[in-house]
């Protein structure tokens, strides 16, 4: 038996606990961990920025279904990653993020990028630990992907000082670990069970809502028996898009607002009544709405709007319970009522809202018009990564999502810049699906530079950019000011040549000012084997449909 290093016994730690990516930034201390990363059989990949590193990770998680690493230097290395970190917490995925810290021996004499990582760490963290013995170091990971995915997901930190990667030890004094297995699928209480069909009985307009917990645990299978069986109207959440198709006949995201303002009863299934849900209350919801929830952790239920019923436990396995249940009831939801027609003629009356948008052939073009020629070209089982304010919004309606787990947005942090970083994990991750990324122009900008590890990993995301110059709209004239003019804060270069850019890293890119040319673009697009941008210019005051609430109206 001979002696192992840090970096060697983290590396199969990881592995051990199925850990198969690492996503990350070498550099002092962890530049042996990523090496051996890679000889332990982990697919390590190089990112321009830790922020778009921790993104990936957990994006790379939540796919998985296993926490996945993100790897960072010391100090500013680790301050980077928090961003990835705290958007993980509030979404509820999983993720590692190990970072390199300075030497122990030199705690408190201000080492170089010397920083309390583990104090730093743990508000957006379910557990944030330090490894303080080489031999040590398969406790850690084993803790910390048990934490990760057992329970409500969320992301971990370790810490991991110089010395300690460095450090040696005899093989035969590695502490030895179980491998974390799948989490226990926890039932909710049967009396539970069948109140909760109860109540679904006695409504007159209900609703299930599906959330992107019910992505996370798998229940796409038993979601479908469920609503086939009950004939229940259903809206997913924006990335519980897929759970349900959003294309299925019982689906209600044309008339959202309608269903959630009048609905007498609403089945929330992993999601949360926080603001994108606008927070379960008046005028968005009828203030006598009575909800049945469903939710891995206990205390969630109740948030804002007591629950009338609330299921504990794992999404699959309720929604497995309750299919159960039903074969002792013959009841479903009818065919014909009051509801259905109203659901009905509101998403007839949104479609057509935004019909002459769609068909405005002027350049430079809206995005409903983009967002036509996108659709139809987009396959069924695309990942879909979506952000931007306006392009993240009215894409989410435009583009259907057929499969679970297959969106990918800025989430309940709302944080943009997550795409570029999503869309490299989705890639890794999925090597033989279709990846496509559709951003806004600000949004794009926050990781651009992520385009040079798609092109070096030859990773075939299909990016488009639907461009208006600007964070949100752009204000005033299109023409450049002149140097020393104040500019409208918002304001981007007007007509930027991002695809220029990709092409210059040596990918592919178009540049579309004019809708008629769009659909040629993104079948060329698709045809090459690589990255790609097609870099649609969009009229500057082009937006949404009219909306019945304003933008994050309670
Ligand atoms: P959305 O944004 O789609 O509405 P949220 O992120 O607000 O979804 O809510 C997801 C909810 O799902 C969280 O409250 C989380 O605790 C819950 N959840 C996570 N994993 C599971 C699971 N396996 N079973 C049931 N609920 C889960
Ligand atoms: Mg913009």
């Amino acid at each position: 038996m001979g002696t192992m290093n840090g970096a060697q016994i983290m590396a199969q730690s990881l592995k051990q606990q199925g850990v198969d990516y690492m996503f990350g930034i070498v550099g002092f201390p962890v530049q042996g961990v990523a090496a051996e990363a890679q000889k332990a059989g982990i697919r390590y990949v190089g990112m321009r920025n830790e922020q778009a590193a921790s993104y990936a990770a957990h994006a790379a998680g939540y796919l998985t279904g296993r926490p996945q690493a993100c790897l960072t230097v010391s100090g500013p290395g680790v301050i980077h990653a928090f961003a990835g970190l705290a958007n993980a917490k509030e979404n509820c995925w999983p993720m590692i993020l190990i970072g390199g810290a300075s030497p122990v021996y030199q705690n408190g004499m201000g080492g170089f990028q010397e920083e309390r990582q583990v104090e730093l760490a743990a508000p957006y963290c379910k557990y944030s630990h330090a490894i303080e013995h080489v031999n040590r170091i398969p406790y850690y990971v084993n803790q910390a992907v048990r934490h990760s995915i057992y329970g409500r997901p969320g992301p971990v930190y370790l810490d991991f000082p110089d010395d300690i990667i460095r450090g040696e030890c005899e093989e035969e004094d590695v502490l030895e670990v179980a491998t974390v297995p799948e989490p226990p699928r926890a039932q909710a209480d049967p009396d539970a069970i069948e109140q909760a069909l109860s109540v679904l009985e006695s409504a007159e307009r209900p609703l299930v809502v599906v959330g992107k917990g019910m992505a996370w645990s798998r229940a796409e299978d038993e979601i479908r028996e469920f609503v086939e069986r009950t004939q229940l109207p259903f809206l997913n959440s924006p990335m519980g898009k897929g759970t349900m198709p959003d294309t299925d006949e019982l689906s209600v995201g044309a008339a959202r607002s309608t269903a959630l303002r009048e609905a007498d009863v609403v089945f929330l299934m992993g999601a949360r009544l926080n603001w994108i849900m606008h927070y379960g209350l008046p005028p968005r919801f009828n203030k006598d709405v009575r909800v049945i929830q469903l939710d891995i952790q206990p205390e969630e239920i109740g948030t804002n709007v007591p629950a009338e019923v609330g299921l504990v436990g794992d999404g699959k396995a309720i929604v497995n319970q309750l299919n159960r249940a039903l074969d002792n009831r013959q009841w479903f939801y009818p065919a014909e009522t009051a509801w259905r027609t109203t659901l009905k003629e509101k998403a007839d009356a949104n479609l057509a809202t935004v019909q002459p948008m769609i068909d405005d052939e002027s350049a430079p073009t809206n995005y409903y018009r983009a967002f036509k020629d996108i659709v139809e070209w987009l396959p069924d089982d695309a990942y879909i990564i979506g952000e931007g304010a306006n392009t993240m919004d009215i894409g989410r309606t435009q583009m259907p999502n057929v499969h679970s787990r297959h969106r990918l947005d800025a989430g309940t942090y709302g944080t943009m810049g997550i795409g570029l970083g999503f869309a490299v994990a989705a890639a890794v991750v999925n090597p033989d699906k279709p990846v496509v990324s559709v951003q806004g122009d600000s949004a794009f900008g926050f990781t651009g530079m992520e385009v040079e590890t798609m092109i070096r990993y030859n990773l075939p995301v299909k990016m488009i950019i639907l461009n208006n110059g600007g964070i949100g709209g752009r204000m005033g004239s299109t023409d450049t000011p002149a140097r020393g003019e104040p500019q409208p804060p918002g304001n981007l270069i007007y007509g930027a040549r991002y695809d220029q850019m990709v092409e210059g890293l040596g990918g592919k890119g178009w540049y579309v000012d004019d809708p008629a040319d769009l659909r040629g673009a993104l079948d060329a697009a698709m045809a090459h084997d690589g990255p790609t941008l097609v870099n649609v210019v969009l009229d500057p005051k082009a937006g949404r449909k009219p909306q019945e609430f304003g933008w994050l109206t309670t």
